[in-house]
């Protein structure tokens, strides 16, 4: 029997797998025969950055994609060694085989015993003691099963399913053709696709969404101090609880310190008054400036947003999500100049526009159909998914997800992916802890919300790592 079970092996396990064996270095743990189940296509890259185009780049800097809380600086060494210590999005793919050379010295060090399984899993089973892994060709036991499935989603567009000029996959694009296409989506998937399809310069590119926002600029650098919207003053929240409101209160509070009220009121006006382009370029100016302090407000709250979504109630963190999480996701998590400067050229040429839809759009004469807000009916012969689907775990083809659901070894967080408990990521359901199982990763976006983040899974992945390395030094001590 194997000691512990990492099913999925991408960007997320290949961190923990890092960490485990940091932490069996340091206490010398003996148990440690470790199993990797993964299909072979995607094993040891994963698919949020090895199943990528080429040119999609990595949308936070090398400082942020370390792998391990031992080496906060491995990226960036490791792109220095590369000779590109100034560049600041890399691609995906080479972010990619940064994880596979990670991998790679693991084995090479001979700390852990590793066995591979290049297969998906597709039933785990518990049993007396640990559980009972199955694939297509293989069956093994193990005592910890640690979930590490990536972004799994389920279709937004299942009504389009089939229809040939519905395109879900980048490696579909050099099929289209014609010069009007429809993105669904504005955030980074709906990005990445403009860009495949702006290479030619001869598409003409409509985004839409439900809110309509357009994409945010990255600030050179985050200069502004928030004065009230502190984590100090958040605890200060009696009942101990923070409800959505009072953050709401104080995050309008701290914008109103700021001068005009920050770039958002400014920028929303220009797009409404001036349109896209000049949109963009207010963007681009203030960001080379670093003169962006809405950005700032929203990115201080990166260390303990986390914590704050905990302490919400369930309809709080709904109501947030429904309400604020369009707006959150793109003033939260703004893109690389260089790309929004490719989003204004296109803009500038009249090959891009954002839409905000009044419904979804419909297939009707052989073309897509759109309406947009403002009266416009965009036709076009192809519909690009880039919304990265919903994270409903019932909606999500995965044989291995609905087994587990089936055997109520997992159940769904009402914000969306798997419950957990946040504090030991093992699986929850109806609330009790399934022992021994546990989930780590975008799939824990209800639970945990800043999973979109990859140095916020590999946090995770570290708090996993030495949680097992205590329960593993105490089991031995009971023993000697
Ligand atoms: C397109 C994209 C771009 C992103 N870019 C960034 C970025 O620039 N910066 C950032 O910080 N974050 C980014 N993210 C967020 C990203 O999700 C996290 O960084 C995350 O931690 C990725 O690692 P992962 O291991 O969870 O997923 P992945 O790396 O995708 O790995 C999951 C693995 O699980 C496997 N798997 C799935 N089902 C099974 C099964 N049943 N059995 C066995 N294996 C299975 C998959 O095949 C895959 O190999 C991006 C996400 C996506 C989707």
């Amino acid at each position: 029997m194997f000691d512990i079970a990492i099913v999925g092996f991408g960007a997320t396990g290949i961190s923990l797998l890092k960490q485990i064996q940091d932490q069996v270095f340091a206490t010398g743990i003996k148990n440690n025969k470790v199993v990797l189940l993964s299909p072979s296509e995607d094993f040891a890259r994963g698919k949020a950055f090895g199943d990528s185009d080429e040119i999609y780049k990595v949308n936070t800097p090398p400082r942020m994609l370390s792998i391990s809380d031992s080496e906060p600086q491995g990226f960036l060494n490791w792109m220095k060694n590369l000779g590109k210590p100034n560049e600041d999005f890399p691609s995906r793919v080479t972010y990619s085989k940064f994880l596979q050379e990670t991998y790679q010295s693991i084995l090479d060090s001979g700390l852990l015993k590793i066995d591979e399984i290049h297969e998906a899993v597709t039933s785990i089973t518990p049993l007396n003691v640990g559980y009972k892994l199955q694939t297509h060709n293989k069956t093994i036991t193990a005592h910890k099963v640690v979930l590490c499935l990536g972004s799994l989603h389920g279709p937004i567009f299942k009504k389009f399913e089939g229809n040939p000029n519905f395109i879900e996959h980048y490696k579909q694009f050099s099929g289209i053709k014609e010069n009007a296409v429809l993105i669904a989506g504005s955030g980074l998937t709906a990005i990445d696709a403009f860009r495949s399809l702006d290479c030619k310069k001869n598409n003409e590119i409509h985004l839409f969404s439900r809110h309509g926002h357009a994409p945010t600029c990255l600030s050179s650098e985050n200069r502004y101090s928030p004065k009230v919207l502190l984590w100090q003053n958040l605890l200060k929240e009696k009942s101990g609880t923070v409800r959505l409101q009072s953050f709401l209160d104080i995050l309008k509070e701290e914008c109103q310190l700021i001068p005009d009220g920050g770039e958002r009121k400014n920028a929303t006006y220009i797009n409404k008054k001036e349109g896209l382009t000049s949109y963009f370029e207010y963007l681009m100016g203030k960001s080379k400036n670093a003169d962006l302090p809405y950005q700032d407000i929203l990115v201080s709250t990166r260390p303990y947003m986390h914590k704050l979504w905990r302490s919400m109630s369930i309809a709080d963190r709904i109501s947030f999500n429904i309400n604020y999480g369009a707006s959150w996701a793109a003033w939260r998590h703004p893109i690389p100049y260089d790309v929004v400067s490719e989003l204004a050229s296109a803009s500038r040429e009249g090959r891009l526009h954002i839409h905000q839809a009044t419904a979804s759009p419909r297939w009707e004469n052989k073309q897509f159909i759109l309406e947009s807000d403002n009266g416009k009916i965009i036709k076009t012969k192809y519909l690009v998914d880039g919304t990265g689907g919903t994270n409903r775990i019932d909606s999500i083809d995965s044989p291995l997800l609905k087994n587990l659901i089936q055997q109520r070894l997992i159940e769904a967080h009402p914000c969306g992916g798997v419950d957990i408990h946040p504090l030991t990521y093992q699986c929850q359901v109806h609330g009790k802890p399934i022992l021994n199982l546990y989930n780590l990763g975008p799939l824990s976006k209800g639970s945990l919300f800043s999973t979109n983040a990859f140095w916020f899974n590999a946090q995770c992945a570290g708090h996993w790592a030495r949680q097992w390395a205590i329960e593993m030094t105490q089991e031995n001590m009971k023993i000697a």
